[in-house]
């Protein structure tokens, strides 16, 4: 009666197996992979109907089942890195012997690419919506008890809503409640909440959705998407974060990786785009940042400034790239991020490689 069972490729061969106690049954996958971490499962849990999922590289591996009874709300997922082991512990609604784990439903015990697996939404209550700018607002939005997700640095996830009897679906990147001031402590990823820092545009049908969302609602969010990878950080000397209007987000937890987990990072430097200085996002934050942390510096640059503006005008250029964007030292290893509305982000790659940056060198952010 229990589920041993394989899915494999090439290269890699995954199993699972379950167990059962008195209060609990525990679904435990075998990946053997040496890096696994807590951003490489996800789990969810829904009227009877569980779902989990291992990220391997570019492949993703699913153990779905309709379970044979019910189990309660919070679920819990332990990982033990080292083997590559993954538990998931549900508690038994009623202590019952379970005769079997439950019906397998159609994508259960499959691997494969990951771009052929289909979006799963749960759904999050929209928690608190508070002002940063004008036209810009901090969404927190809460995970079921039942789900286990934690989006990476550097991906988004896509928010679906039901306009005009329509499904519509955005990406959007999540940040982090505020940017870390206090390197000592642990920055606080509670793994329950995802901030969306979202802009809200008049003419624009989704976020006006977004805009008449009340503190209460639910809004279905995706898995995480995204092909940054953190080892790219990891490695450099000098990252330059070029970001315009909302381009800001991606910026945000890549910030806080590379100031607290990042230790050959000699420089870090925002350059910041917008149209106004009403426009700038957490500007007092950044300030504060590059004040207490002497590797970050951050440059503004308005593209409609008031005549009283003292700091940059302009729009991305070459000649604006090659005064920001210098390495520290001839052969010091650079990363440059990019991110901002299609024309902002093309330009910039094109500028940057002219100035003689490599495609390693550089990293878009796009959909
Ligand atoms: P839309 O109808 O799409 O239009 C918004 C505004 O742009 C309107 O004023 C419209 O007139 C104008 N507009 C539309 N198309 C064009 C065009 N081609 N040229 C010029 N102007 C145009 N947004 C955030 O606020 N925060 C995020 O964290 C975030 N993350 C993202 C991550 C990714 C990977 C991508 C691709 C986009 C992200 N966005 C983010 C943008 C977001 O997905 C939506 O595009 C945005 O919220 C606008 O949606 P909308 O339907 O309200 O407006
Ligand atoms: P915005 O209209 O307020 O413009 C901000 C700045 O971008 C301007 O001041 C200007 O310097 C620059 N800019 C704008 N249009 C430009 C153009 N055509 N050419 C060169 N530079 C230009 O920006 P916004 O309304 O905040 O929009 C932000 C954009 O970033 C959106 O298009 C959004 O989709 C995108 N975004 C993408 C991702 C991603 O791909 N991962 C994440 C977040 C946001």
């Amino acid at each position: 009666e229990k589920g041993v069972l394989g899915a494999s490729t090439k290269d890699v061969m995954l199993s699972y197996d379950w167990f059962q106690t008195d209060s609990l049954i525990t679904i435990v996958i075998y990946t053997k992979q040496k890096d696994l971490n807590a951003e490489l499962v996800i789990v969810d849990c829904q009227d009877k109907r569980l779902r989990g999922e291992i990220i391997i590289d570019d492949h993703s591996y699913l153990v779905e089942v309709d379970l044979y009874h019910a189990v309660q709300e919070d679920l819990a997922v332990n990982i033990t890195e080292k083997v590559g082991k993954v538990e998931i512990i549900l508690k038994k609604n009623d202590n019952i012997h379970w005769k079997m784990l439950g019906q397998p439903l159609e994508n259960h015990n499959t691997f494969i690419k990951r771009t052929d697996r289909g979006q799963f939404y749960r759904k999050c209550k929209l928690v608190s919506k508070t002002e940063v700018t004008h036209d810009t607002k901090l969404f927190c939005l809460m995970l079921p008890k039942s789900t286990h997700l934690h989006v990476p640095t550097g991906q988004h996830v896509y928010l679906k809503q039901i306009i005009a009897g329509t499904e519509v679906v955005k990406p959007y990147t999540p940040v982090l409640p505020f940017l870390p001031l206090d390197f000592k402590e642990p920055s606080c990823h509670d793994g329950a909440h995802i901030y969306l820092m979202i802009k809200i545009y008049s003419c624009g049908p989704f976020t006006q959705a977004l805009e008449h969302l009340q503190v209460g609602d639910y809004i279905s969010v995706s898995n995480p998407e995204g092909n940054f990878k953190k080892s790219q950080v990891q490695t450099s000397e000098d990252l330059f974060l070029l970001a315009a209007g909302t381009g800001f987000t991606p910026m945000v937890k890549l910030l806080d990786f590379a100031l607290t987990e990042v230790s050959c990072l000699r420089t870090v430097k925002l350059i910041f785009f917008n149209k106004t200085e009403d426009d700038i996002l957490w500007r007092n934050q950044l300030e504060q940042l590059a004040l207490k942390d002497k590797r970050f510096e951050v440059k503004f640059i308005l593209s409609q400034p008031t005549k009283d503006w003292m700091g940059k005008e302009g729009k991305i250029s070459s000649s604006l790239l090659s005064e920001f964007v210098k390495r520290s030292s001839k052969y010091s290893k650079v990363l440059i991020c990019i991110c901002g509305p299609t024309p902002f982000t093309e330009q910039g790659v094109q500028y940057l490689k002219d100035l003689g940056y490599s495609q390693e060198e550089i990293h878009a952010f796009t959909a």
